[in-house]
Parts: C-alpha cells; structure tokens; sequence
C-alpha cells in the first residue's frame, strides 16, 4: 500500500494541507481503513463470519462490508428497527452496503442493548466481531501505520512549519490513537458526538491516561450529530470549491473549530466518509431549497 498523498488548500484566507485518506478507496477510505487495517492484514482462512452493529448511515458498517467482501467472509450488521422511508432509500452507506453483501437484521429496541451484549457468548472461532464504529484496541496498528506514513512526509510537513494535525472524532479512536503514536505533534479533535467530557469518557475505555498532546476543541455553540446547520453545509462548499470533499457529519465542526480557535498551520487528516454525503446532501437539498 503507498502513502496517501498530501494536498493544499486554502480556506478563509488560511493555508492547511490535507492527509489523503480519502482517495485510498472508494468504500474502505479514511479512518475506517486505519481502523480496520489489522482486520485487513488477517489472511482469508482465519474468519468466516463478521459481526457489527450501530447506525445504518454508519461508515464503519460500509467499509466493514467493502472488506468482507474482499475476503469473502459473510458480514451481518445488527441495528434497532429501521423505518420504511430509510430501507428504500437507493443512495447513501446502507443501501451501498446492502450491495456489497452485508446481511442486515433488525433487533427490537427493548431487545437490542441485550442482544448486542450477549454477541460475544455464542461465538465460534472462525466469527469475529467489531464494535460499534470500529471503536476497538486492534485500530491502534492502523493508526501506528498512519504516523509511519506522516513521519516519511516529515520534509513536507517541516516545509510548511507543521507542528499540528487535527481529525474530527466520533468514538475517539482515532484522534487518541493517532496522538499516542505522534507524541511530536499536537493533535487536534473535536467532539461530534456529546461534549468533551462524553468524548473523554468514550477515550479512557481504551487507555487508562489521555496524552498530553491531544487537544479536544468545543464548538462555541452546541450541535448535534447528524443535525443540518446552515454554517456546516457553507463550509462544505467553500472547501469543496477549494479543491476537496469532505463528509458533512464530522468535518465540517472540525474546520469551524480550526478556523475559529487556531492559527498556525496544521495538516488535516481526512477522515474519509464521502459516500454517505448523497443522503445527507438530499437532505440539505430539501431543508435549505439549495441544489
Ligand atoms: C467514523 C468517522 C469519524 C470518527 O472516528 P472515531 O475514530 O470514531 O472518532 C470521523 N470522520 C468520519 C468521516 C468518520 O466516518
């Protein structure tokens, strides 16, 4: 595999450079590709069978389908009951995700939070499961190989004065991961999903101390995941225009936290997710009359 490249834009009078996570594949792009890479690197005959569960617009869910028809190993996707409109929707992660193979069952909501905790009870050998958003100890690797990758670009880096990356975060995974392995850079995130506490909580179920390099920027209003805000669909646009797509569920806090609480320069990891902007972009579309 070659290192993703590195690209500039510029964004509201500023200079970042951009981590190309997202051109390593159409499906198994972005963090879901470093936090999967260990699965990845598994030869064939080990599994059988994947397990997940979560979202149905979820990244991981479609990059997990993307690899385990790669390896063609059966991959079932646990969720709580979806609504009609959601099943015959014909873009977007989970109507792609059904086309690579994966299996999808729905639990009912009184049962779910049981039956995602018993997974793990009747499982053979050949199974594996993947938590939620791949939040997961085994995503470390991918993330070691990641800072590999960002220190033999280190003549870029020092060429445009970086001394910081930043990467929007979900779980966390990947923002934690990504500093403990690059103790020479700041790192910053910001928290998609919950506050910073709710975003530290989610970290130390992973390690028992967060590094001193990690920086959890807060928005200074509060939004909520997967919610349309005019502001975050503008600066999708503005940075489409400058040369890149970004997903519309987690990149664009990131950029308006960067712009609003930095100013030196700093290397963007792009988090990947692309696919799933058809759905959201139908949505803006709708909700801002925009085309
Ligand atoms: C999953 C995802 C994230 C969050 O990653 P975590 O490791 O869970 O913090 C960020 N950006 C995109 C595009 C994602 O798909």
């Amino acid at each position: 595999m070659k290192h993703s490249s590195i690209s500039k834009i510029s964004l509201e009078g500023r200079e970042f450079l951009v981590k190309r996570d997202d051109l390593i594949d159409r499906h198994l792009a972005g963090n879901k590709y470093r936090k999967l890479y260990t699965l990845l690197q598994t030869p064939k005959e080990k599994y059988t069978k994947i397990i997940s569960y979560g979202g149905t617009q979820s990244n991981a869910m479609l990059a997990l389908a993307a690899l385990c028809q790669q390896k063609s190993w059966e991959f079932i996707y646990y969720t709580k009951p979806l609504s009609g409109v959601q099943k015959e929707n014909e873009v977007g992660n989970y109507y792609e995700a059904l086309t690579l193979g994966m299996k999808h069952i729905e639990i009912e909501q009184e049962l779910y939070k049981d039956f995602i905790a018993s997974l793990r009870i009747n499982m053979d050998d050949k199974t594996s499961i993947v938590d939620q958003g791949g939040a997961d100890q085994a995503a470390q690797k991918g993330l070691e190989v990641l800072a590999q990758e960002v220190r033999a670009q280190k003549e870029i880096l020092e060429k445009n004065n970086i001394t910081s990356l930043a990467t929007p975060s979900g779980t966390g995974t990947t923002a934690l991961f990504l500093a403990l392995s690059l103790p020479e850079y700041t790192i910053y995130t910001t928290p998609s999903i919950g506050d910073k506490e709710y975003l530290q909580t989610q970290m130390l179920s992973l390690v028992k101390e967060l590094p001193k390099n990690l920086i959890i920027l807060e928005p200074k209003r509060k939004y909520h995941f997967a919610k349309l805000y005019k502001e975050f669909y503008e600066l999708y646009n503005k940075l489409k225009d400058s040369g890149i797509e970004f997903d519309l569920l987690y990149a664009p806090q990131m950029w308006q936290t960067l712009l609003e609480q930095t100013t030196e320069s700093i290397l963007y990891i792009h988090s990947g997710g692309v696919t799933g902007n058809a759905s959201m972009l139908a949505r803006y579309a709708k909700k801002f009359n925009a085309t």
